[in-house]
């Protein structure tokens, strides 16, 4: 059985005026993200991820920032669209684990719920999502609370 696994990164800043969205979630904070689309960034990095495990081009090329149809979308999108690449590719989706570097919120209370939602948004269980979120110790961009940024390594399978 050939495995594989994907790597994504994704950074966005904070700003006044915009809901802060991580993993589908409304997160409340006075601040949220900003982006062409909707600015979550834990979506785009599992989404780059997902495109990495099969060696698909990257969500810049797919989903272009310049292209009017991404403006406010919503990134689940651009997961779900990364989950048929995957498919079309010969695989599927195994496991997630990613990580939240964020100085603020605090956001224990809404771990569960982006945990079942990515669950759900890439059609595996719960038990096979990890998720975390750390601080940077006020180190650096993030420790500043100038942004947000997440990390998200997924398996996937040859089918
Ligand atoms: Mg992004």
């Amino acid at each position: 059985m050939e495995t594989r696994v994907g790597i994504g990164f994704d950074a966005h800043r904070l700003e006044e005026g915009r809901p802060l969205i991580l993993g589908g979630e409304v997160v409340e904070h006075p601040l949220g993200l900003a982006g062409h689309s909707d600015g979550d960034a834990l979506l785009h990095a599992l989404t780059d991820a997902l495109l990495g495990s099969v060696a698909a081009p990257d969500i810049g090329s797919m989903f272009p920032s310049g292209d009017a149809e991404w403006k406010g979308a919503e990134s689940s999108v651009f997961v779900e669209r990364a989950v048929v690449v995957v498919a079309e590719r010969g695989f599927r989706v195994q496991q997630i684990d990613g990580v939240i570097l964020a100085e603020e919120p605090q956001l224990s209370n809404y771990m569960d719920a982006i945990r079942s939602r990515l669950a759900a948004l890439v059609g595996i269980t719960e038990s096979s999502v990890g998720l975390k979120a750390t601080s940077t110790d006020r180190m650096g961009a993030i420790g500043r609370g100038e942004g947000v940024a997440a990390q998200v390594v997924v398996t996937v399978v040859r089918i």
